[in-house]
């Protein structure tokens, strides 16, 4: 282990509110046994990221130390790990289970009882260096850049939601907001077989994007005919909804954009406290609501088959790029809604 050149100290960074995002110097961690030391390439900011900078993530508490769509390179092994060279690039999948669970037994690992997220209740990969087990890392191949692998795990949310809705061939899908998430729901639901696809936002900005990455139809949020103009657009209801906005509005027109008997998943982060949802027309309607949560191995190398085989266009969906030393400034960037994907870089 090349221990010499590893410095002592790092940069972190450290989020105590959406105001206060500093870069904390912290000593460099020592991989353990089955453990891996890496160096952080580029790092993604998430839409949870911004949630829990506000303080109204249900599961993340302030202050903490984000990075959980993280790339990386290999920089030093633990004892026992035997398959990972050094200078080898990665993508982290962040769900760290117990493997002992009866979710993580039946290969559910997603929704462990005892889940915790790299980034989230651990500290993550926005800083220079970071250790996790090596069991959580996937090699990329060369010709995947890096700001393209950086989508890879974005991208493994939707296409294990998209699996949720089971095969879509031949059947028309609605999306709700067209934020990183719905976007890469349009992308894995298109690629899923979907026939039409029409997404919807409140920003004319993100509305043409979804054009351009293949969607039938792009419709404001808050058009108060909505149903109407997505039946249209879809030749009648949706036989599946995915909520990426998770709100009072979104869920009451995902039941009125569904089909009878139809199905919702419901990706986006739902508010602490709770939302209101119209369940007598759940029940006469012979709705199915499900969930989802993360991801799991499957879902992620497939994403990572889809970001390899060029499924999304990375340029169009990373809006700015800034480096580790200005943290600050791109935690301030998302909070615009016109942003799409920010990337932190570590030169
Ligand atoms: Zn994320
Ligand atoms: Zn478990």
């Amino acid at each position: 282990m090349p221990e010499e050149t590893v410095p002592e100290t790092m940069r972190q960074v450290l989020v105590r509110s959406l105001e206060d995002v500093t870069l904390d110097i912290v000593p460099v961690p020592e991989p353990g046994a089955g453990e891996v030391l890496l160096r952080t390439v580029v790092a993604g900011i998430c839409g949870s990221d911004m949630h829990a900078a506000q303080g109204s993530h249900p599961f993340i508490d302030l202050p903490y130390r984000p990075g959980h769509e993280v790339v990386a390179r290999v920089e030093a092994v633990g004892p026992g790990v035997t398959d990972l060279p050094i200078g080898q690039r990665v993508v982290i999948e962040p769900n760290l289970t117990c493997g002992r669970c009866a979710q993580c037994r039946a290969g559910r690992y997603n929704i462990c009882r005892e889940l915790r997220v790299f980034g989230c209740q651990t500290p993550g990969g926005m800083a220079d260096r970071f250790v996790i087990a090596a069991d959580r890392l996937h090699p990329l191949p060369d010709e995947v850049s890096d700001a393209a692998a950086a989508l890879v795990e974005p991208l493994a949310t939707p296409v294990h939601a998209v699996r949720k809705a089971g095969p879509l061939t031949g059947r028309t899908v609605a999306v709700l907001g067209a934020g990183p998430i719905g976007l890469l729901v349009l992308v894995a639901a298109r690629r899923a077989g979907a026939s039409r696809i029409v997404i919807t936002d409140l920003l004319a900005t993100k509305r043409e994007r979804a054009l351009r990455m293949g969607a039938d139809a792009a419709l404001p949020a808050d058009d108060p005919d909505l149903v109407a103009a997505a039946h249209a657009a879809l030749d009648g209801p949706a036989d599946v909804v995915f909520d990426c906005v998770t709100r009072e509005r979104s869920l009451a027109q995902a039941i009125d954009l569904v089909t009878k008997g139809g199905q919702i998943v419901v990706v986006g982060v739902g508010a602490s406290g709770g939302t209101s949802v119209r369940m007598d027309l759940v029940q006469d309607r012979e709705i199915r609501i499900e969930g989802a949560l993360m991801y799991v191995g499957e879902d992620f190398r497939a994403a990572l088959e889809l970001i390899r085989s060029g499924a999304v266009d990375v340029a169009d969906m990373v809006t700015a790029t800034f480096p580790l030393d200005q943290a600050d400034r791109a935690f301030a960037a998302c909070g615009d809604p016109e942003q799409v994907k920010v990337l932190i870089t570590v030169p």
